[in-house]
């Protein structure tokens, strides 16, 4: 963004307070005591999160060869440049030209938070219009797994997590949703490490940013990029029906997971909102659609609220309830959150829990979530921060 001088626009105009009040481009403002001031901002289309057919046309049109599209993607994506002066193998004045016409946005890392055993890294990430968002990065054996936003905030306000306490603040763009894998494979490759698996587990509800969420694993699956396949990528939803089905429609088969929480409606209907839309069993209908369009097992979260979902009649029932669908379940405890309207369940109820649902023949494992110890477990994202 360049400023042109006038009698106050160098004062006050930063870059983020113009996205805020809506000034995206170049914008003439007359105030009747001062007269005009001319504001240019940065009109360079934005590149990242474009797939590599889209970047070819964004190129071609601006004069450049189509096939550099997919080495400009292999540097974004796959190595993580950040701008044009370092893809070595376009010339200089391409480069240049480059630079001048088009721009790659990057989440600046706001800060980094690491669990004092290593397993987990928590980055906050500040967008260009001031907000933030979380992920975070997990350690377990070889596997190395990303917990990903996809928007600032959740509409949804399910009553036990703390990122539905802040309501929806906006969707993250296809571009700010990779970004954060691209980062995080940054961190890891200069340890010698690489990523090896997404979860689409962080702030807010992927299927109501479908579009960008869909681009987004798209461009994972990019072998000269990240080269995470769709086995290795898990969409979660808290429920929300019509989305599966446009993930389905969109015909790339990453894993499912439902955040099913509650084994009837009535208490559903309580904990998460999205139930009274979508109860129970339409929900369970949309995920056996899903289970035969991937042929994959569904996984089917359970949050276990002390005292409330999570007795052995309890178990029974979520065993019953899914028993239809070749699935998985996973359980995951309360994981606390400043407002403590429930408690995290004991060793011993989490214990018969499990071995309730174990004999009933279905698969199950508890997520002792990462990173609690930071706040980075699941639920618990975002309650730290202060001013988004
Ligand atoms: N909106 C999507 C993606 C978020 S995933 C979804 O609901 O699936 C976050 C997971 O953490 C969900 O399974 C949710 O049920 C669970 N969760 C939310 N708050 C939690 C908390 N305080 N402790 C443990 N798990 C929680």
């Amino acid at each position: 963004m360049r400023l042109v001088p006038g009698p106050i626009a160098a004062g006050w105009a930063t870059e983020s307070v113009l996205h805020r009040v809506g000034i995206h481009q170049s914008t003439e403002i007359r105030f009747p005591v001062y007269g005009r001031i001319a504001i240019s901002v940065d009109t360079r289309p934005e590149i990242k999160g474009l797939l590599p057919a889209e970047l070819e046309d964004v190129l071609s049109d601006r004069g450049f060869e189509r096939y550099r599209g997919r080495q400009i993607a292999q540097w974004m994506y796959g190595y993580g440049s950040t701008s044009f002066s370092e893809m070595t193998n376009l010339s200089k004045s391409a480069r240049e030209r480059q630079g001048e016409s088009l721009n790659i946005m990057s989440l600046e890392r706001a800060a980094t938070e690491e669990a004092s055993d290593g397993s987990a890294i928590k980055f906050l990430f500040q967008m260009t219009d001031g907000r933030r968002i979380e992920s975070v990065l997990m350690r377990e054996g070889k596997r190395r797994t990303l917990c990903v936003s996809s928007q600032v905030g959740c509409p949804l306000d399910c009553t036990f997590c703390a990122t539905g306490k802040m309501g929806l603040v906006r969707n993250l763009t296809s571009g700010e949703i990779i970004d954060q894998v691209v980062q995080a494979r940054r961190h890891l490759n200069a340890k010698d490490e690489d990523l090896t698996n997404v979860v689409m587990m962080g702030m807010g509800e992927p299927l109501l940013n479908l579009d960008a969420v869909s681009k987004a694993t798209q461009l994972m699956n990019l072998d000269y990029g990240p080269a995470i396949s769709n086995r290795r990528i898990t969409v979660s939803t808290a429920g929300h029906v019509p989305g599966i089905h446009r993930l389905i429609e969109a015909g790339q088969k990453v894993m499912l997971a439902v955040s099913l929480n509650a084994t009837t409606d009535d208490f559903r209907d309580e904990i998460m909102p999205i139930n009274k839309k979508w109860p129970i069993e339409a929900l369970l209908d949309a995920c056996a659609a899903y289970q035969i369009f991937n042929g994959r097992r569904i996984t089917f979260e359970y949050v276990l609220l002390g005292g409330l979902n999570d007795s052995v009649d309890h178990a029974r029932a979520l065993a019953r309830l899914v028993r239809r669908i070749p699935c998985k379940i996973n359980v995951i405890p309360w994981n606390p959150i400043d407002d403590e309207d429930y408690e995290r369940p004991n060793e011993s109820t989490i214990r018969s829990f499990v071995d309730t649902v174990v004999d009933a023949q279905m698969t199950v494992t508890v997520r002792y979530s990462k990173g609690t110890e930071i706040t980075a477990g699941c639920g618990q994202l975002y309650q730290k921060m202060v001013d988004n």
